[in-house]
């Protein structure tokens, strides 16, 4: 089974070479402060070695064995636990989290790396502290600071953890259909009852406390999603930092299931539990999308982390595996057989997965990039735009990312023949560990409605124009530089131009169409793949040019490398979007004509 090495030279190299983060850093005076080159490199070198050296090795074991419920208790495969005290110990809870509350404050790309290397390690592991890191970021912003006070800091620490409690059993993509109910009592907190299904980290044995950020309804609020209120609700009461008397929470059973096997999947009852009001009364939905935007960027680098182990795997076997004879300089006549690494088929796969994962790693980075400007630059005219761009992104990272980590994953596994089918070399595990990735934190198919109709026909394509109109002027600056004539990069920019007009094509079809609620629904996910292969496209270019300037300095073969992969991604990967695009334009007619009766 392969070993996980961590990509640090990829990560540092898009920091440092692609996205300046030395001079986006210092111009910002909180990131100044916080966080230089150098401190992040370190940062992620232990971050890669506590992912290799403690949570990879406990993997398979934990896919094995599994989260295991009785009488209400759920436990941790073995070394969960002691692993999860180490991470603590380590303040990895706490990276991004907020100095005020014992957080490190680091910016946000730095976390996105953190969390890929964590996610290709173990994403049953990582899912545990990736749900906290999210319910503190709603906490802070939309809690007293009462309740800051008291549970970021036992958050951040791994003293506690917490969960995010949204689906009943009638109520998944429509949380306007909730049941639970929030009755106010005489104490001024709130009695919590219902129950909520397929709760990741609901209950387990990490720690001593668990804390659920619970949907639910007040006794008169309004119908639908408008009445929805956000409540925190911890698993065992708290005051003055101790732990007191069980909440009458209770985890009623774990689910079984395709993968993920050791992050424990929960019903969740609750029993007139005390619950504590997070934000406005009716709000609760905006406030919890603060953890779930959160979420569905991190979910979306699940789809990075398995995507990259395939792709380490996979690469490493073809070099190895003896079969059949190469073509012209690829076969040796002195073997029987040459590494099947040789054969364009097997390559083919290869570089598609290790695009997908190096196109998703900088897309990431730089929305990244977009949360830290919007979280910590004093420039407002940078933060309305840098919150523009998450708004529009976030679902397009989060459905792309996991698409192509299946993808990949599922590519990976066909480089080894049958022999990534048996469990022993771990790729059957990597394609059913990310195959919830494309389905938890809405659909994928949830994602690109909300692209296309929340951010994109909602605002008359506003959020467009703001990205399309950095990428035009990005592809300007280009023509009117000093690489304009690069003969590599001229081709790669004359066809992000392409990409990037045809997207506005598409976009402006689609507000055309906007009033035919069909046209929406039919077309959102392919909207939402043109939209990432464009979005590819501009992240190839960015990165092309760091790689050519770096070039000027250094002959490091790594990028050489890079540029290959780039020039693969504009032949053989960017074609599709035509792909998707032709398919918009064929309209939903032939998807709509079927009575609903013959399906
Ligand atoms: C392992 C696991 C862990 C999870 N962890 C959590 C957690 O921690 N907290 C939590 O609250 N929930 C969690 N979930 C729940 C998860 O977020 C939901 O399963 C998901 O949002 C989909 O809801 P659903 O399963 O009810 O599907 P449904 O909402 O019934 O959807 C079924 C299908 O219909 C499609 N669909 C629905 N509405 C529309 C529409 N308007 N237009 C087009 N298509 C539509 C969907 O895309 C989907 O393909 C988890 C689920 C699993 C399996």
């Amino acid at each position: 089974m392969t070993e996980f090495k961590p990509p640090l030279q990829d990560m540092s190299f898009l920091l440092k070479n692609v996205f300046d983060v030395q001079q986006l850093w210092q111009g910002i005076d909180a990131l100044a402060e916080a966080v230089d080159v150098d401190t992040a490199e370190a940062i992620l070198e232990e971050a890669g070695k506590l992912a290799s050296g403690l949570i990879a090795p406990l993997n398979r074991s934990g896919d094995e064995e599994g989260a295991n419920w009785h009488d209400g208790v759920v436990t941790t495969p073995a070394g969960f636990k002691e692993a999860f005290a180490t991470f603590a110990e380590g303040g990895w809870g706490g990276l991004c989290g907020d100095p005020e509350f014992g957080g490190m404050g680091m910016p946000k790309m730095l976390g996105v790396l953190f969390d890929e290397m964590m996610y290709a390690s173990n994403s049953s592991f990582t899912l545990y502290p990736t749900l906290t890191s999210g319910a503190c970021l709603a906490l802070n912003a939309h809690g007293s600071d009462e309740l800051r006070g008291q549970y970021l800091p036992n958050l951040y620490s791994g003293r506690w953890s917490a969960s995010m409690c949204l689906t009943e059993p009638h109520s998944g993509t429509d949380l306007g259909l909730i049941r639970s109910k929030a009755v106010p009592n005489a104490q001024g907190s709130y009695d919590i009852s219902g129950t909520k299904i397929f709760i990741t980290g609901g209950e387990h044995d990490l720690n001593e406390n668990i804390i659920h950020l619970v949907l639910a309804k007040l006794p008169d609020a309004a119908p639908g999603a408008r009445g929805i209120s956000l409540f925190l609700v911890p698993k065992i009461n708290v005051e003055n930092d101790q732990l007191t008397t069980p909440n009458n929470v209770s985890c009623g059973s774990i689910e079984h299931k395709m993968g993920i096997k050791a992050s424990s999947t929960c019903v969740m009852n609750f029993d007139q539990s005390k619950g504590y009001l997070i934000g406005e009364a009716g709000k609760g939905l905006a406030c919890m999308f603060t953890m779930m935007n959160y979420e569905r960027l991190s979910i979306g680098i699940q789809g990075i982390g398995c995507g990259e182990m395939a792709y380490q795997g996979a690469a490493e076997y073809a070099k190895e595996r003896l079969q059949s004879k190469g073509v012209g300089e690829n076969r040796d006549k002195s073997k029987e057989a040459d590494p099947i690494v040789v054969h364009g088929d097997v390559r083919r796969m290869l570089l598609t997965t290790r695009a997908n994962n190096e196109g998703s790693r900088a897309f990431a980075l730089y929305i990244a990039k977009q949360l830290d400007i919007a979280k910590f630059s004093d420039d407002e005219a940078q933060k309305t735009k840098a919150n523009s761009l998450v708004a529009l992104l976030t679902p397009v990272a989060k459905a792309f990312f996991t698409d192509l980590g299946l993808e990949s994953t599922i590519l990976g596994q066909q480089v080894f023949g049958g022999h990534g089918y048996i469990r022993e070399w771990g790729m059957e595990q990597l394609v059913r560990d990310v195959r919830i990735a494309q389905i938890y934190e809405g659909t994928n198919g949830i994602q690109a409605l909300d692209l296309i109709g929340r951010k994109v026909a909602m605002n008359k394509g506003a959020d467009f124009e703001v990205y399309r109109g950095e990428i035009n002027q990005f592809i300007s600056d280009f023509n009117a530089g000093p690489l304009a004539g690069d003969e590599r990069l001229a081709p790669m920019f004359a066809k992000l131009s392409q990409s990037i007009e045809s997207l506005d094509g598409l976009t402006k079809l689609i507000l055309s169409r906007a009033s035919d609620g069909n046209e929406l629904n039919g077309n959102a996910v392919d909207y939402l793949n043109a939209f990432g292969y464009a979005s590819f496209a501009y992240m190839w270019c960015m990165t092309s040019v760091a790689a050519v300037e770096a070039q000027q300095h250094s002959d490091n073969p790594y990028l050489e490398n890079k540029l290959k992969v780039a020039e693969f991604f504009f032949a053989r990967l960017l074609p599709k979007q035509q792909a998707y695009t032709t398919s918009i334009e064929a309209g939903v007619s032939s998807m709509m004509a079927m009575p609903n009766d013959m399906f």
